[in-house]
């Protein structure tokens, strides 16, 4: 089982006037962070002290020994000088959106000066929502592979010739489609479809797949097989998995006018998931509470490291 994170008691703004009114300064999104950060009550690190006052540093200053603890360092808001408020916004903005925004939509919306800010935002944003993806799938989960594109790609590049892993779980209520998750294969596409399985699906699960004889390995795993298809061609994917990729080539392709970077992609593929998995959740500001809840727990990389100026010393967590 995956263990569980302690989650804040739900406290959330219900629409965009509450929202607008209750994080109407620095201090009341301060005060917020402090308790989306530490749920169980703040403890100074130096002293073991219970007590600290919020201070205009963005800081909580122990009332015992005076110590600062940094609100923002080593989360999502790591070295921002920007206003809380505006961060604040800008993941209110995200998660009500029903189709997300674009860089240029989050900078219209923010009044950001650069294109290159309101493109890391979201980019460490995306970061903060893979963090929630966590419980793996379950029952019956249709699982395949497919182009991007839809066909196999000629000489196109960027993310349409990108190979994306998807695994889509049934719902057995409904039969509907329940919750999925997407991985850019491309580079190894018989590994990386292996280590996808294990990683985001349940190993007692019954995994629906096409012909690939490279699934039948996963039976020493403990995953029941059923075969769906008598190809294994990624041209023509499962139908669940079919719809999935559709819409994320629909997504792209709309908010984001197709103007995705092949190495950015799974970041696309993040968030997209995210919104997919809560598409019925009648409380947006439940999801907002969520995403600055995880925003504490992983630390933003500056745009340098997304440009590639750096390595970012890491290797990233995974789709999860
Ligand atoms: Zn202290």
């Amino acid at each position: 089982m995956a263990t569980k994170i302690l989650m804040p008691m739900p406290d959330f703004p219900g629409d965009l006037p509450e929202f607008e009114r209750r994080f109407a300064d620095e201090a009341a999104c301060a005060e917020y962070l402090r308790a989306q950060r530490w749920p169980r009550g703040f403890r100074c690190p130096a002293c073991g002290h219970d007590r600290g006052w919020t201070n205009r540093r963005r800081a909580v200053e122990c009332q015992s020994c005076g110590h600062q603890t940094s609100l923002t360092a080593g989360t999502v808001l790591h070295g921002t000088r920007h206003p809380l408020r505006l961060w604040f916004r800008a993941m209110w903005w995200v998660c009500t959106q029903k189709t997300g925004l674009s860089a240029a939509g989050l900078k219209r919306i923010l009044g950001l000066k650069s294109m290159q800010t309101a493109w890391t935002w979201l980019q460490k944003l995306r970061q903060a929502m893979v963090r929630l993806e966590r419980e793996p799938l379950q029952g019956r989960v249709e699982v395949d592979e497919a182009w991007l594109a839809g066909e196999k790609p000629g000489k196109v590049e960027g993310w349409r010739s990108a190979r994306v892993a998807v695994a889509v779980e049934m719902d057995p209520g409904d039969g509907e489609m329940g919750r999925i998750r997407l991985l850019d294969i491309t580079r190894s596409p018989d590994r990386l479809m292996l280590g996808f399985i294990r990683q985001e699906i349940f190993p007692q699960a019954t995994i629906e797949t096409d012909a690939w004889p490279g699934y039948e390995i996963l039976a020493g795993d403990g995953y029941r097989r059923v075969r769906l298809a008598e190809t294994d061609d990624p041209a023509h994917p499962l139908p669940q998995v079919r719809r999935i990729v559709t819409l994320v080539r629909r997504w792209l392709l709309g908010t984001h006018q197709g103007r995705v970077e092949r190495r950015h992609l799974q970041g696309y593929l993040d968030e997209f998931v995210f919104r997919f998995n809560r598409r019925k959740s009648p409380q947006v500001g439940l999801l907002f509470q969520r995403l600055v809840s995880q925003g504490t727990q992983v630390q933003g990389r500056p745009y340098r490291q997304w440009a590639g100026h750096e390595p970012s010393g890491k290797a990233r967590p995974g789709n999860r």
